[in-house]
């Protein structure tokens, strides 16, 4: 998404330990239009396939699935990082691995939210290494559920998580894959 590429291009930077912030647009900052705006862009890419949510983690991953699940029209499920008192009865958990934070957390989505009968959209804000796509992923088999494919608003495609889950079949959709950070960023050409 041409729009896309341009905004990080202009407010992204790029962090020691290969992060690229870009919180005035997305991550603590969101531009709200424009969000929207990507939502519509993944339902553009996913045209034609049945789904009847959206699953993302909290917090990064909340608005682009908002967006996501309204331009959609489908619920939002959002899984919780920590069983905590508002989390209660039966649930899918799943470890994921944080590359920015160099540590596992366990990701946790009631019972009551996602069962056999759902075609799961997966969403994030960005996709790295792919753990966090595969803790959905995982809480969909627990399901019983579908998995239509992935989507991530920015996905680093030199860490190689989406490459990865390209390869063992999924649809894997980001709205700018950067190629490389290193001498200004460059961007994988997509159609
Ligand atoms: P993965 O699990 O694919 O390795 O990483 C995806 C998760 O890590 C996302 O949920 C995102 O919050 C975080 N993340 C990974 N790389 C970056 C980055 O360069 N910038 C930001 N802001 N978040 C990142």
């Amino acid at each position: 998404m041409r729009e896309l590429e341009e905004k990080i291009a202009r407010e992204g930077k790029v962090l020691p330990g290969n992060v690229l912030k870009v919180g005035s647009f997305l991550n603590q900052q969101i531009d709200t239009a424009f969000t929207m705006r990507m939502g519509e862009e993944v339902k553009r890419l996913f045209e034609g396939r049945e789904i009847t949510k959206v699953l993302t983690v909290e917090a990064s991953g909340i608005a682009f699935a908002f967006a996501v699940s309204v331009s959609l029209g489908v619920p939002m499920v959002f899984a919780k990082k920590h069983a905590s008192a508002n989390v209660s009865g039966d649930l899918y958990t799943a470890s994921v691995y944080s590359y920015t934070h160099k540590t596992s957390y366990e990701i946790v989505v009631s019972k009551d939210y996602i069962s056999s009968e759902d075609k799961l959209l997966l969403v994030d804000d960005f996709l790295a290494n792919g753990n966090a796509l595969k803790g959905m992923i995982e809480i969909a088999n627990q399901a019983g559920a579908e998995v239509v494919g992935c989507s991530s608003a920015i996905e680093k495609g030199y860490q190689g998580g989406g490459d990865e889950l390209r390869a063992r079949g999924y649809k894997v959709e980001s709205l700018a894959i950067v190629e490389s950070m290193e001498n200004g960023l460059v961007f994988r050409t997509q159609k």
